[in-house]
């Protein structure tokens, strides 16, 4: 059964997320506002296509069907797809036009899921989209890609509309949340909201069975950032303390500069030194699932072309990825 979902409503004094904004999102009124997420209630995509870049189980051999919307709440300083979360790169689209195109990739490239990647400030438009596709009877696992800052509210208005939940856990420190995300309150937030994905969906199948592809479940993963080995390693500590060895991290070490930083730290690469510090944190901890991208051992230049870097004003935003390799406690 389609369920029709109010498209301007939720809008009107926008609360979607933890920023709890107030603002009048509803394009065609006279006193329409973006919020921080910097959008209205006017759907933009940046990009939408199958992705090789994701964990194995959710990329699988033919890709995770990702679809990459403009703006963000969290709009970290940092941001690694800085032209989408700041500079508003993207389309308008509609509902019904968004669907049509997932649906021609769901039949073209046998994407084995389909992969909202900061959609949260688009959630009311996202629930009716998972319903479209539904009542077309595409029944694909839907994946939620989020930022971890997230209302427990709104993530159990997700709740019937999503399978598996992929959320960073970037900060154990509040201060450095403050600085880099405007957000001190990041630790406490994507906690909570964590325990939420968590009682809803449980961990990741595939890490408990063992099968290739994800249907269900929470992974959550955590950037590494440069000079801030400290939170990485409280971070960690955090997980294992909430949420025990069966938790599936991914700890990533892509993080390039991608605009300069007032924080000197963050104008750099993670040096293989901290990554070690960090990942041997993660085996001592015994997290029993952990999925690890290994720092790359070439040149450590500042601009070169990252298979993790993308760039969405190319047709083809992503370079060649490297699956990333999945190590064992
Ligand atoms: S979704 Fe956007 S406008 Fe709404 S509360 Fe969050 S940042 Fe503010």
């Amino acid at each position: 059964m389609e369920t029709m979902i109010d498209l301007s409503e939720p809008y009107r004094n926008c609360v979607l997320c933890p920023r709890q904004c107030r603002v009048n999102r509803v394009a065609d009124s006279a006193d329409a506002h973006t919020g921080l997420c910097g959008e209205t209630n006017q759907l933009r995509v940046a990009y939408l296509g199958p992705h090789f870049g994701e964990e194995p189980p959710i990329s699988g051999k033919n890709g995770s069907g990702t679809i990459f919307f403009t703006g963000c709440s969290l709009r970290c300083s940092f941001c690694q797809n800085h032209q989408i979360s700041h500079y508003g790169l993207g389309t308008g689209t509609s509902v019904e036009e968004l669907g049509a195109k997932i649906t021609y990739m769901i039949e073209h490239d046998h994407v084995h899921n389909i992969n909202f990647v900061t959609p949260d400030h688009f959630f009311p438009h996202i629930f009716q989209l998972v319903s479209l596709l539904r009542r077309d009877g595409f029944y694909l696992p839907i994946v939620y890609n989020l930022s971890g800052y997230q209302s427990v509210e709104a993530l159990k208005s997700a709740r019937d509309y999503a399978d598996i939940y992929l959320p960073d856990f970037k900060y154990s420190d509040a201060s450095l949340a403050a600085a880099a995300s405007k957000c001190s309150d990041y630790p406490q937030i994507a906690l909570e909201a964590i325990a939420e994905m968590v009682s809803q969906k449980g961990f990741l199948d595939s890490s408990l069975t063992g099968a290739p592809l994800a249907t269900r479940g929470v992974l959550v993963r955590h950037l590494i950032l440069p000079g801030k080995v400290a939170n990485s390693i409280n971070a960690l500590t955090t997980l294992f303390v909430e949420f025990g060895p069966d938790l599936p991290v991914s700890l990533m070490s892509q993080y390039h500069p991608v605009v300069h930083q007032e924080d000197d730290d963050l104008n750099r690469r993670v040096s293989e030194e901290e990554f070690d510090r960090v990942y041997l944190h993660a085996q001592e901890l015994g997290f029993e699932h952990l999925f690890v991208q290994f720092p790359d051992k070439g040149p450590r230049q500042l601009r070169a072309v990252s298979p993790f870097l993308p760039d969405f004003e190319r047709p083809e935003p992503f370079p060649p990825t490297p699956l990333r390799q999945r190590k064992g406690p």
